[in-house]
């Protein structure tokens, strides 16, 4: 495994949408223990392969089960190809930030509740119900794929304070 440096705006790769993912290889795996590595050494609870430059529908996603509970068990999502097949109509106001946006964080509104299709490392369909933050997380990182930060859907932007900035989504 390797770091993999995380690009920042305006690097176009962000704004690009992202291509469908069709070989499950050797170098696909690379690909994911690296953005594995790379999120967890960030730390970030999310990284689309745009923000290291790859401009491929992918993304993980490391979510801890109760972020109530001290040394809760985190759960590892790797998907290809995610999209989202149903939203709840209810939606949530909630703080993000970006690690490809450095020192700001956003208040967006996302849906509560989502099902996110897509392919495992392997290439094998999966389908994940998510909902309040994980939804959230999901929410943002197929954003990425599509050329979409999260500051275009902001009601308001700013630089947070440290308390803030443990909020930060990713
Ligand atoms: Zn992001």
């Amino acid at each position: 495994m390797a770091l993999r440096e995380i690009v920042t705006v305006p690097n176009d790769v962000l704004r690009r949408k992202a291509h469908k993912i069709t070989t499950f290889d050797k170098d696909l795996q690379k690909i994911v223990d690296d953005m594995i590595e790379t999120m967890r050494e960030a730390p970030g609870v999310g990284l689309a392969a745009p923000q290291i430059g790859l401009s491929e529908r992918l993304i993980v996603v490391e979510y801890e089960e109760d972020d109530q509970i001290e040394d809760s068990p985190k759960k590892l999502y790797v998907v290809a190809n995610p999209e989202i097949i149903k939203v709840s109509e209810d939606t949530e106001l909630g703080i993000e930030g970006c690690l490809s946006v450095p020192a700001l964080v956003g208040e967006v509104e996302r849906n509560l509740e989502i099902v996110v299709r897509g392919q495992n490392r392997r290439g094998q369909p999966v389908k994940i119900k998510a909902d309040g933050w994980l939804a959230r997380i999901f929410q943002h990182e197929i954003d990425h794929l599509d050329g979409v930060l999260y500051t275009d859907r902001a009601i308001r932007v700013w630089k947070p304070s440290p308390e803030e900035e443990a909020l930060i989504a990713d």
